[in-house]
């Protein structure tokens, strides 16, 4: 009966995988126009134009104060951006595609607020439909409690998820060796996206765009030589766990991963290119404070990492990420060699610290800042396709190099 009971489940989960695919599943339900936050004497208001009415929900974060706004999939206007109009209380807030068919607005705060009211209300003569939520300052441990309610509320609300289950990874350490002429396949992962920025640039420009262009051309860069198939773990504006960027690379498997990134430092005269790769120790401060930044992306997406189960580790795990480690370590120098001449690099251009996107067990994985967009010099030359290309081309002739030394190993064994 519990066999019966499960092969049902299954049979069910498939067939709403299969009507998920519809293209009516990817629809984009509706526009935000405008988005306003007023200060009054005992609350906070924030107010959400829109194009037509639209479902929502809404619940709080801790740590930090964070109060996040699901929605069905939106467009954003250009007007929906009153960074210079928001009270002081409101520290930011940032908004984007969080999975195919919902986006997400972020608000953090500097103190615990409570959602006091949450309403929509419908078009009234030129007045557009408007979702209304009052925000009012409570203790800290009022705040948990509806923090906590309101997370359990938006998730037993959650529509059935209209996705098929996904494969699983494949087992570690049982991967099969390629082909000889089997293509290599190279794991492209363009940082941050939808409700994740990234870092700003001086001329307002978001990283998660400057390395989507970026892991687009290095795509074209690769397949153009015949030898390598690529996948790109995001080829479009959404929003991707640190996990499931692994995730994808592993049920690909790929031959090797390559994180770019593009970020901002206080420092603004700093520039230059730098590759970094997996330790638990890191190499500097600078390393160390950029690897905690990059981790903090869920965090920023409004993750609820409540219901999370706990990572699974055991030593199989520890030997075999040692091992890709040292391949990490020598596609990283290769990287290096070939960059320097092409591009300006930091002076110690390879290092060291945790990011998590860099820990499949057996995919050597590599990190690399392309610049900063904190710098002038280095964000206009980050937002040129003849940069990008330049750039590309030594990361390609790298992952020839270090092909080659993988495959002639593999031959003399
Ligand atoms: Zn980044």
């Amino acid at each position: 009966m519990q066999i019966l009971k499960r092969r049902i489940t299954t049979l069910l989960l498939v067939l709403f995988g299969i009507l998920g695919a519809t293209p009516a599943a990817m629809a984009i339900d509706g526009t935000v126009e405008d988005i306003r936050i007023g200060q009054h004497p005992d609350k906070i208001r924030f107010v959400m134009d829109l194009s037509r009415p639209l479902d929502f929900k809404v619940f709080s974060l801790a740590n930090p104060y964070r109060v996040v706004i699901d929605l069905p999939e939106v467009t954003f206007s250009r007007d929906a951006h009153p960074e210079s109009r928001r009270p002081k209380a409101i520290k930011g807030f940032r908004f984007g595609l969080f999975r195919p068919g919902t986006s997400r607005v972020v608000i953090d705060t500097s103190q615990p607020y409570s959602i006091a009211a949450a309403f929509s209300l419908p078009a009234k003569g030129k007045q557009s439909p408007r979702i209304v939520l009052d925000l009012k300052p409570t203790t800290r441990a009022a705040f948990l409690t509806e923090s906590a309610k309101s997370v359990a509320a938006a998730q037993a609300a959650r529509r059935p998820i209209l996705t098929a289950p996904k494969p699983a990874a494949p087992p570690l350490l049982t991967r099969p060796q390629r082909r000889a002429n089997e293509k290599v396949l190279v794991a492209i992962d363009a940082g941050h996206g939808g409700v994740d920025p990234g870092a700003i640039g001086v001329s307002g420009v978001y990283e998660k765009q400057i390395v989507l262009n970026a892991a687009r051309i290095l795509k074209s860069e690769l397949e153009r030589t015949g030898r390598y198939k690529v996948v790109l773990t995001r080829d479009r504006d959404v929003f991707l766990r640190l996990r499931e960027r692994i995730a994808i690379a592993r049920r690909a498997e790929a031959d090797l991963f390559v994180s770019l990134h593009a970020d901002s430092i206080p420092n603004r005269k700093l520039r230059g290119a730098s590759i970094y790769t997996l330790s638990e120790k890191a190499s500097d401060k600078e390393a160390n404070q950029l690897a905690e930044n990059e981790n903090k992306s869920d965090i920023i997406a409004g993750m609820d990492f409540g219901t999370e189960t706990p990572e699974v580790t055991s030593i199989l795990i520890d030997l075999a990420q040692r091992e890709t480690m040292n391949h990490s370590a020598r596609f990283a120098g290769m990287l290096v060699r070939e960059m320097r001449g092409e591009v300006k690099l930091l002076k110690t251009a390879h290092r060291f610290a945790g990011f998590a996107v860099l820990k499949a067990p057996d995919i050597p994985s590599v990190l690399v800042e392309l610049g900063f967009l904190s710098n002038n010099h280095d964000e206009k030359l980050l937002r040129s396709n003849a940069h990008l290309k330049r750039v590309a081309g030594a990361l390609r002739r790298s992952i020839d190099n270090y092909f080659d030394h993988v495959q002639s190993a593999a031959r003399a064994n």
